[in-house]
């Protein structure tokens, strides 16, 4: 079934864009007038609306002025959990220290506690609203963790909860087994924990194709490097594509996942010139978290040094209970463009193509033929009106694959 969408004031294509490095706003392609013709799920071709409107039959017209940009890709999320931490905020806010907020129950053991006594249903009621919400304002594809469960039953529990959402929900969603996210509480070995998980839980998430990615936590207060090599190794050799929370207090993870070729390193707060480097020479994707930035006042990620120092930057949410709790990826991005001198190219890329990498999708982020029909549509004649409201601009009609949703 073929239709075509359109006209649209402006179609930004992100198209014939590199993979890695800086930008430059000339380098966008903007199709004015352009119609979307769409087979299927698949963009079949973009063009010229008059032109195109005579070769099909079914047309979905657009009335208003209207920019398009392809649907987001948020590359790191973790919104399946239980509970909320309103609490810890409000005593962080406050400027109460961590171990007074964890001796109060707070902190990332007391999501544990909420996302373990959590049922099935319920976890899958909240994650759908919350992928509702990301849909409505433009995230066509999202990363979603498992990691709050930390025992083969919860974390299994957890992930059939994600897998739910993607079955059920239009937005496509990725699975990532993020049960190295910290030691669980009835250890006190890392390295016994790490083993039981590569021994009983990762072959069971393969065997039921809960999800084809790991992560872990690699930081003094969760896993060192040398368990982090050796676990990213076993993982890898189980089959799974590996990504690791690095860099954001102290370094070693960033330089451990270009060692051990993750797909990509994310957080990076803590990067300095050496981190950078590495990423110019490797393919891991560096995806950079201003929600978290936000959530815990702290300092951004180095975007600028790494665009320059030609690294490929993706920008997430790091959606979660705890240090990011707004979610918010387009508002996000274009605080996150004003801090650090993005052009609106390069958080453009970061929000879609480059992103799509992050999760090694290669179908989606780009408006060209043959790439996913996921699209966000703006009520404005100006791309540049999207990031100048910072995040108010919200989409007003988007669609995932093909159909308005
Ligand atoms: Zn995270």
């Amino acid at each position: 079934m073929k239709k075509l969408i359109g006209p649209f004031k402006q179609v930004v294509t992100l198209e014939n864009l590199p993979v890695k490095g800086a930008i430059s706003d000339e380098q966008l392609v903007i199709r004015e007038n352009a119609g979307v013709l769409v087979s299927n799920d698949i963009i079949e071709a973009i063009g010229d609306f008059d032109q195109l409107v005579k070769t099909c039959d079914q047309v979905e017209r657009i009335e208003e002025d209207c920019v398009l940009l392809p649907g987001f890709v948020d590359a790191h999320t973790h919104i399946c959990f239980g509970g909320s931490r309103a609490r810890d905020y409000a005593m962080r806010v406050a400027g109460k220290p961590y171990l007074e907020i964890a001796r109060a129950g707070g902190g990332i053991l007391d999501s544990v506690r909420k996302t373990r006594e959590a049922s099935l249903d319920t976890l899958v009621a909240s994650a759908t609203q919350r992928a509702s919400r990301h849909l409505a304002e433009g995230v066509t594809t999202c990363e979603v963790k498992s990691g709050y469960g930390l025992s083969v039953e919860a974390e299994l529990k957890m992930l059939e909860a994600i897998k739910k959402v993607n079955d059920t929900h239009a937005i496509d969603i990725v699975a990532t087994c993020l049960a190295a996210h910290m030691r669980a509480p009835e250890y006190d070995d890392s390295t016994a924990y790490l083993n039981d998980v590569l021994a009983k839980l990762l072959p069971e998430v393969k065997s039921r194709k809960l999800a084809n990615r790991v992560d872990i936590f690699v930081e003094d207060t969760a896993f060192s490097v040398e368990e982090g090599r050796h676990y990213l190794n076993k993982a890898k050799a189980l089959g799974f594509d590996i990504t690791i929370h690095a860099d954001q207090f102290s370094t070693g993870g960033s330089a451990l996942a270009c060692e051990v070729g993750a797909i990509s390193a994310d957080h990076l707060e803590a990067s300095t010139d050496q981190e950078v480097a590495l990423f110019a020479k490797a393919d891991t994707v560096a995806v950079v978290l201003p929600g978290v930035t936000f959530g815990l006042g702290m300092d951004y990620a180095p975007a600028r040094k790494l665009l320059d120092q030609g690294a490929c930057v993706a920008i997430a949410t790091d959606w979660n209970p705890g240090s990011a709790p707004m979610g918010d990826l387009l508002m996000q991005a274009a605080v996150l463009g004003a801090v650090e001198k993005l052009t609106t190219a390069e958080t453009f890329a970061g929000m879609t193509f480059r992103a799509a990498k992050a999760l090694n999708l290669h179908d989606r982020g780009q408006l060209v033929a043959g790439q996913l029909a996921d699209l966000a549509g703006f009520a404005t004649s100006d791309y540049r009106e999207i990031l100048y409201h910072q995040g108010k601009l919200k989409p007003h009609k988007v669609w995932k694959r093909g159909k308005l949703v």
